[in-house]
């Protein structure tokens, strides 16, 4: 195969485009498909400048799409004082994943210069996963606490930093798979709050009146597939092991079905995005003056929410964990 570009070897075919690429044009590619969807995003706002710039903070766990998403921005970034890169990763104690995972992230930070923050479930609920997926009081599973504690992590930590937007490493694929999911369950408010909190561009969202640091994710039109090429073809430091706690079995049903639409109808998961953002747009609109986002903060740790407590605060409680401060 030849690149449909420059003649040279193709290292990737695309079959929802239909180009064979080489190494050259296809990490090019992927490169202004990125920043295009910054732009597009408008991450950037005409307020940031050298003397006040944008700190973003990105989370990275280790995999490919992280250790890609935060190599990408820094060499969009590097040579822009309007952005300070700072990458954070959450440590949830899984034994012989998350410390494997997390020398590819001291590697990619050390060498990108990049200031990196490590964040752990046992310091700030004094749990670990591995205990936690052992336990299992209320007989979810592992993955569903473990969502719950990432998130609150991620976004306290972001809030406690002062940083302006929290950035994650979600691919096409990911995406599309949270899409179905969300139309599957024919819940219009939790479409119009996906939208709200991670797709379309800042100038459409509601993010103003939003308690958490708004999110962004630049890698949402980059297939899985060329997301894990690239990190190849670059060589970056990538953890590719699987979590042995992980559950999420309605997510790989739904990850299967997608796959086998795409082998048969190639640019499924693209057009099921770009349907899906605009009517998420439109829904996001329609639940805006009756928004149903929190508007407390929980009595215990101070996150928003509707609820006396949170629902992280619930879960530490029940699974006889602490929250820094307790006695
Ligand atoms: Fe946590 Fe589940 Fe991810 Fe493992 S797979 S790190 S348990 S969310």
């Amino acid at each position: 195969m030849e690149c449909d570009k420059c003649g040279s070897d193709a290292v990737m075919h695309a079959a929802y485009s239909g180009l064979h690429m080489c190494e050259e044009h296809f990490r090019r590619s992927v490169d202004s498909r990125v920043r295009r969807r910054i732009r597009e995003d408008a991450l950037l706002p005409e307020s940031a400048t050298p003397d006040d710039p944008e700190t973003w903070l990105v989370g990275l766990s280790g995999g490919k799409d992280s250790v890609v998403l935060t190599k990408l921005l820094h060499d969009t970034f590097d040579a822009d004082p309007r952005v300070e890169l700072v990458a954070v990763t959450i440590h949830e104690g899984i034994d012989g994943y998350r410390d494997a995972s997390l020398e590819a992230c001291l590697e990619l930070t050390d060498d990108l210069d990049i200031e990196h923050e490590v964040v752990s479930y046992a310091d700030e609920y004094d749990l670990e996963m591995d205990d936690v997926a052992a336990d299992d009081p209320l007989d979810m599973a592992p993955c569903a606490y473990c969502g719950v504690f990432r998130r609150d992590a991620l976004s306290r930590y972001a809030e406690e930093y002062g940083a302006d937007k929290l950035l994650t490493g979600h691919n096409l694929d990911d995406e599309a798979q949270t899409a179905m999911m969300n139309l599957l369950s024919g819940d219009v408010r939790q479409i119009a709050k996906h939208f709200d909190a991670s797709l379309g561009s800042f100038e459409d969202r509601e993010v103003d009146d939003d308690p958490f640091v708004p999110r962004a994710k630049p890698l949402r039109d980059i297939p899985e597939k060329e997301v894990a090429l690239y990190a190849h073809l670059a060589e970056l430091p990538t953890h590719m092991a699987e979590c042995p706690h992980a559950s999420e079995a309605y997510r790989g049903e739904i990850q299967q079905h997608l796959h086998d639409l795409e082998e048969d109808h190639p640019g499924t998961r693209h057009s099921i995005m770009s349907g899906y953002e605009e009517l998420a747009r439109l829904a996001a609109e329609a639940y805006r003056d009756d928004a149903d986002a929190p508007q407390g903060r929980c009595e215990r740790c101070g996150a928003p929410t509707n609820n006396a407590t949170c629902r992280k605060c619930e879960l530490v409680e029940e699974l006889g964990g602490e929250l820094p401060g307790d006695d």
